[in-house]
């Protein structure tokens, strides 16, 4: 059964109830057909006998009687005799009905059972049952009122297999329309659950395609439908899309990080070359070193960067998260980043004493940096920075700058890693600064956002959960 597809197991399982549903009811037609046939039979027996009694009259002379048909029968009977109407039916519809006197002597009429009834005393109008050749007959006898013929008895016979027939051709008729039902409807039930589960072979062969392939661009593409394998192929489909834009991204950065590798790995070689083709002065191997490792620490940079990424999406516990002091954490970065002194740039500092923040030290430190030597690079001449460090229902870490500032259409995008802005392009960087601020503000369930006019300058928000 494990091994059954749904369609089918669903296909069984009702087939299954459907023999059950059909068998109990082709029982209650047949219960309830018999009760209904048995008690006409019964009714019919009791209707004949009772019709036949006005058909019998006991009269002293013939002159008296008043034939009304010719086939009237006349039977001497005592100082007189009896008249019986020819509408006497002594057989009628398998009812038999005969004439007896109170001894048990039969006079007239038909009685299927003539010796097996001489034994059964009259009893007016009850049915009873009796059985002759393994026949079971219903009797009933009814006594005579008109004049004269008090001491005579009527007594009508059917058999109860006078229903045997009709009985018959109801189970032919359900014996052959009720497998056709099952019939039909375990072929509906079929059809009806191929039908509802056809969307499930599109997911899985899209699935199939996307696993096999490495197709991330295939769909499912159900189309418009609210029910719930609509709703379950729309969500693989947004997870698809999600996986294709992951992948991508993750293409991307892997060949911008290779790029970005590749240039400062070729100028190292070039200096190499230069350096070993011939001797050289004191001089040219200090100003050639100086290039090697200028261009070897910003290889290391981004090694690291790159690995720190890694980290935070892979595993949580290279970074612990501890009970920090954030105003402690931001003081030493700032009175630190305050010796930079670069284009005249002053730091101040407005931060709130007792801060405190779920986080990590060594990320919290490198967000912290990250956004001001931001704000160093692209600061202006003489210009300043204000790190602001509150806390209301949040934790909120601001750094301001009165720089170049950044065009509103590239304010998302400043936050994808290796992006630059266009006009800062000239400035020495990776444009993986911005990306890592976001992933470390992320990692600590925060955000971060910018709001920024070019020539005026750009503050940067940060918002950390209360602890
Ligand atoms: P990296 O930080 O990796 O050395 P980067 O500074 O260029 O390089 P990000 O810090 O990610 O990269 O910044 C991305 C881009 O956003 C920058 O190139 C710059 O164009 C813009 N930017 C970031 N901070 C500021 C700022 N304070 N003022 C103006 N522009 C900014
Ligand atoms: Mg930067």
């Amino acid at each position: 059964m494990k091994n059954l597809s749904v369609k089918l197991k669903v296909t069984i399982w009702f087939s299954v109830i459907m023999i059950f549903i059909i068998a109990a009811t082709f029982c209650i037609i047949l219960w309830a057909s018999s009760s209904v046939m048995q008690k006409n039979i019964q009714d019919n027996l009791v209707e004949t006998v009772e019709d036949n009694i006005d058909e019998i009259e006991f009269f002293k002379e013939i002159k008296d009687s008043d034939p009304d048909g010719d086939d009237d029968q006349y039977i001497a009977y005592k100082d007189g005799f009896l008249e019986i109407d020819d509408d006497f039916l002594d057989k009628v519809n398998g009812v038999f009905t005969a004439l007896y006197q109170e001894d048990g002597k039969f006079l007239y009429g038909e009685n299927p059972l003539a010796i097996a009834t001489e034994d059964i005393a009259f009893s007016d109008r009850i049915i009873h049952k009796v059985k002759s050749d393994g026949v079971i007959y219903y009797v009933f006898d009814c006594k005579l009122t008109s004049d004269g013929t008090e001491e005579l008895w009527l007594r009508g016979f059917v058999s109860e297999n006078q229903g045997t027939q009709q009985l018959t051709s109801i189970i032919r008729i359900s014996a052959v329309a009720l497998p056709t039902l099952l019939l039909l409807a375990v072929t509906g039930g079929y059809w009806i659950a191929s039908r509802a589960l056809r969307p499930v072979q599109k997911i899985t062969e899209a699935a199939s395609q996307i696993s096999h392939g490495s197709d991330l661009n295939k769909r499912i593409g159900l189309g418009k439908g609210n029910d719930e394998l609509h709703r379950l192929a729309n969500v693989f489909d947004d997870m698809f899309s999600r996986l294709d834009e992951a992948f991508k991204t993750e293409q991307q950065f892997i060949s911008d990080a290779s790029h970005e590798l590749r240039t400062p790995m070729s100028v190292i070689l070039a200096q190499c070359e230069y350096i070993l083709e011939q001797p050289r002065s004191n001089e040219e191997y200090a100003e050639a070193f100086t290039v090697i490792q200028r261009q070897g620490r910003k290889m290391s940079r981004l090694i690291e960067d790159m690995l720190c990424f890694a980290r935070m999406e892979q595993n949580e516990k290279s970074y612990p998260l501890e009970k920090l002091d954030l105003t402690e954490l931001v003081n030493d970065v700032c009175s630190d980043m305050s010796l930079i002194r670069d284009k005249n740039i002053t730091l101040k500092r407005r931060v709130r004493s007792d801060v405190f923040v779920s986080g990590n030290r060594m990320l919290l430190t490198r967000l912290l940096t990250n956004l001001i030597s931001n704000a160093y690079r692209y600061g202006r001449e003489n210009g300043e920075i204000i790190v602001t460090l509150d806390m209301n229902e949040e934790i909120l870490l601001q750094v301001e700058d009165n720089g170049i500032g950044i065009p509103e259409d590239q304010q998302k995008k400043i936050f994808e890693r290796f992006y630059r802005a266009d006009q800062s392009r000239n400035t020495e960087g990776t444009g993986l600064g911005l990306a890592m601020v976001k992933d470390i503000a992320d990692y600590h369930g925060g955000n971060v956002e910018v709001s920024s006019k070019t020539g005026t300058g750009s503050i940067f928000s940060v918002r950390f959960p209360r602890l």
